[in-house]
């Protein structure tokens, strides 16, 4: 990450005309009150104890996680150097230790908060600094995988519980060397988000705004999740990202024509909020997954997109040839689809594909 091209500002346009969100608009709160149909709100219902056996057990892990009462912050700053530049390599060695894929540190912008929580509270915009926590999503699970099946949300809870073990640790230590932290991480029903996470994202140059509607990183493409650490500890914040990754989505319609709820648009990016952005369909997505008789949620777009194939030699010399030159996309493209990523590779597969029937585990076909 070092080593790619830093910018001033985003690659996509950011005005000033944002629109805080309210927690309860989200797609998530608005197909758990019935917005998207009552089939889809009987979804939510059914996905929120979780429909598959390891993702209840991970989703266990992490309601315990999520109840871990704050530490108080120390009276007393830790005698460490309190020179930003070092604090912030110093937190992002941290979380590095604790296994975190990339670190990243920016300043949040006071639209990224929500403007109130679930219960209809007000959110105050308290803390100006974030330190931002990456974590993978497990590739060769997610190659054996067809995108949409029953392995979707253990591979997206294996990054989460994760994220939160390592995210409340972080926040702990800070508050120990004297400053205030506020932990950030999902998934959405855990409730620990105060702000929204791609704006932090796209500002502390994890990735770029691709078509998909997500972040996407150069090395991890749309295979991640992220979550935050808010604070008053001074850091020097990073720069924003230019991979290309404009001129690539704009051409490369892989995830479009995998997305199986067609969410994904085919067309040129559009303003939203204040954000220039490939608009996703979040009714049609949420819908597809909250409803989805074969599987959990669906990864289809994240298993087909060509950056998110692993980091070997070849992928990263096709990755260094694309960042380096634009012509070379065309190519870069027609050969991702001919490799057809986005299929399954049964032989690999380790899961078994079942169901919670009210208590009883169903096998599914
Ligand atoms: Fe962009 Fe192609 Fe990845 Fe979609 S599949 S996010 S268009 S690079």
């Amino acid at each position: 990450m070092y080593n790619i091209k830093r910018v001033d500002k985003p690659t996509t346009l950011i005005t000033d005309s944002i629109q805080r969100i309210d927690m309860r608009d989200t797609a998530y709160g608005l197909a758990a009150r019935g917005e998207y149909g009552a089939a889809v709100q009987k979804g939510v219902q059914k996905s929120l104890p979780g429909k598959y056996p390891l993702s209840a057990a991970q989703k266990d892990v992490l309601d315990h996680l999520a109840r871990v009462q704050a530490n108080a912050t120390a009276s007393q700053m830790a005698p460490i150097p309190q020179d930003p530049a070092v604090l912030t390599h110093h937190i992002k060695a941290v979380g590095y230790f604790l296994k975190a894929d990339v670190m990243g540190a920016c300043k949040v912008p006071q639209s990224a908060y929500y403007s109130h929580d679930k219960q209809g509270n007000p959110i105050e915009c308290r803390y100006e600094n974030a330190i931002v926590i990456v974590m993978r999503k497990e590739w060769s699970t997610m190659r054996a995988s067809q995108g949409s099946d029953w392995i979707g949300d253990p591979i997206s809870f294996q990054a989460y519980a994760h994220l939160a073990l390592v995210t409340e640790t972080l926040a702990n230590y800070i508050r120990r060397l004297g400053w205030e932290a506020s932990p950030q991480y999902g998934p959405s029903f855990v409730n620990k988000y105060q702000v929204l996470l791609p704006p932090l994202l796209l500002a502390a140059g994890i990735g770029e705004v691709s078509r998909a509607g997500i972040i996407l990183n150069p090395f991890l493409g749309l295979a991640f999740k992220a979550a935050a650490v808010l604070t008053d500890m001074p850091i020097v914040p990073d720069k924003p990202i230019d991979f290309g990754l404009q001129n690539f989505c704009q051409q490369c319609k892989i995830c479009a024509e995998n997305c199986p709820s067609k969410a994904i648009p085919t067309g040129d990016k559009v303003m939203y909020n204040g954000y220039e952005t490939w608009k996703l369909d979040v009714r049609r997505c949420a819908s597809f997954n909250f409803t989805n008789r074969n599987g959990t949620m669906c990864n289809r777009c994240v298993k087909s997109c060509p950056w998110s194939q692993p980091t070997t030699w070849q992928h990263n010399l096709v990755r260094a040839l694309v960042m380096r030159s634009r012509w070379i996309h065309p190519l870069a493209i027609r050969s991702a689809r001919a490799l057809k990523l986005g299929n399954a590779h049964p032989k690999d597969k380790w899961w078994f594909d079942m169901e919670y029937v009210g208590d009883e585990i169903k096998m599914r076909t």
